[in-house]
């Protein structure tokens, strides 16, 4: 079969002709319905010095996935040929007590792992056929297509995680602040609208995002800058943001995030940008809580997906076929994409 593989790092990826995998003892194997293609494909391609990743090339990319069982591997139960799952993409050890608490993206063991999902140091979905190394990391999807399922695994998953957690600042008079209104960003601006009475903002430099981000619920579409701050400012009564989720990540958005934030909000970092912002008495205003968030757990995800298959939270899917897989990735770098690019193989 045909498959998108990172060959090298800092390289683009390269479609190739791989042999079809088969599953051993216990695993399962996804016939690819959809793939997303997400901004972290492209740190990881380019942003990363080779021996600088614990991840061995070649692999095929691609973290964002649904599909069909296609086979099982002996031994696994409870799963049908042909049934629509999602695959849970942070893949930990399995036996770890966050691992068994559902929360894979923050296995204890991780470091030791030699991969950290399928596309993200071992093969992912950019192929007709997807290994998964267990049947724990599939959710049925009963009537979801999957190409409309895959951007919920990440796209939706990561900001569903980030909101979740700060849901009791989230209250009726409150505002939440999203900067990037990208895959992950408008899925954000949907799960505000239906888990929150807050009010919401979002903040992009592309045009074409902010109108995206107020067609699926954002009551305020801000360029960034000095303006966007006294804007948000203006719209909070003076006090500010409780929540700012920062779905870019470099030093100017973080310092836009820090300096809408009101006391005792949370300033949340999704973006790997790379930026950082100095955390001191002065910094930010009392009781404001940093915190990172990587992906989100298995049981947000069961969440996620019956959130979209109650027709709460949709991503806006742009289809792009196999052959042109690489094509998704350019058009990413370019913000050409609106919404989420979708490898359909
Ligand atoms: P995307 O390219 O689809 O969206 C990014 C959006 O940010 C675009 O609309 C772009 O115009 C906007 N943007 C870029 N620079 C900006 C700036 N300076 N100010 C305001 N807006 C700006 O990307 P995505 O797939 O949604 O991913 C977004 C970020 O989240 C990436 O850094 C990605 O690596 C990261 N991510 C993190 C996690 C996690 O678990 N923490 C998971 C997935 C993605
Ligand atoms: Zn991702
Ligand atoms: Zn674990």
């Amino acid at each position: 079969m045909q498959a998108l593989q990172l060959t090298e790092f800092k390289h683009p990826p390269e479609l190739r002709e791989v042999d079809d995998p088969t599953p051993g003892p216990g695993e399962v194997l996804v016939r690819v319905g959809g793939a997303g293609a997400c901004h972290s494909d492209l740190h990881m391609l380019h942003d990363f010095e080779p021996g600088t990743v614990p991840f061995e090339t070649p692999f095929t990319i691609g973290h964002e996935n649904a599909g069909w069982v296609e086979a099982l591997g002996a031994g696994v139960r409870g799963l049908e040929v042909g049934e629509p799952v999602a695959v849970y993409g942070p893949w930990g050890c399995g036996s770890c007590p966050r691992c068994r608490q559902g929360m894979e993206n923050y296995c204890v063991r991780q470091a030791e792992l030699p991969v950290a999902g399928g596309g993200l140091g071992t093969d992912g979905g950019m192929a007709p056929l997807l290994l998964v190394p267990s049947p724990r990391l599939l959710v049925p999807l009963h009537d979801l297509d999957p190409v409309d399922a895959a951007p919920l695994t990440d796209a939706g998953l990561t900001p569903y995680h980030a909101v979740k957690r700060s849901l009791d600042r989230l209250v009726p008079g409150s505002t939440a602040v999203v900067i990037g209104a990208g895959g992950l960003g408008h899925m954000a601006i949907q799960i505000l609208e239906h888990l929150s009475a807050a009010q919401i903002v979002a903040v992009d430099t592309n045009p074409e995002a902010l109108h995206l981000a107020q067609a699926v619920g954002a009551r305020h579409a801000l360029v960034p800058g000095p303006e966007a701050i006294a804007e948000i400012r203006a719209l909070t009564g003076g006090v500010g943001a409780d929540v700012v989720l920062d779905i870019v990540g470099v030093e100017e958005t973080l310092a836009l995030g820090a300096a809408v934030s009101r006391s005792l909000g949370h300033l949340t970092l999704v973006g790997i940008g790379g930026g950082s912002y100095p955390f001191g008495f002065f910094t930010v205003p009392y009781e404001v809580s940093l915190a990172s968030t990587y992906w989100g757990s298995l049981p947000e995800l069961i969440e996620v997906l019956a959130l979209a298959e109650a027709g709460k939270v949709r991503a806006h899917v742009e289809r792009y076929d196999l052959a042109d897989a690489a094509q998704a990735y350019e058009d990413l770098a370019e913000g050409k994409v609106c919404g989420r690019a979708v490898v359909v193989p």
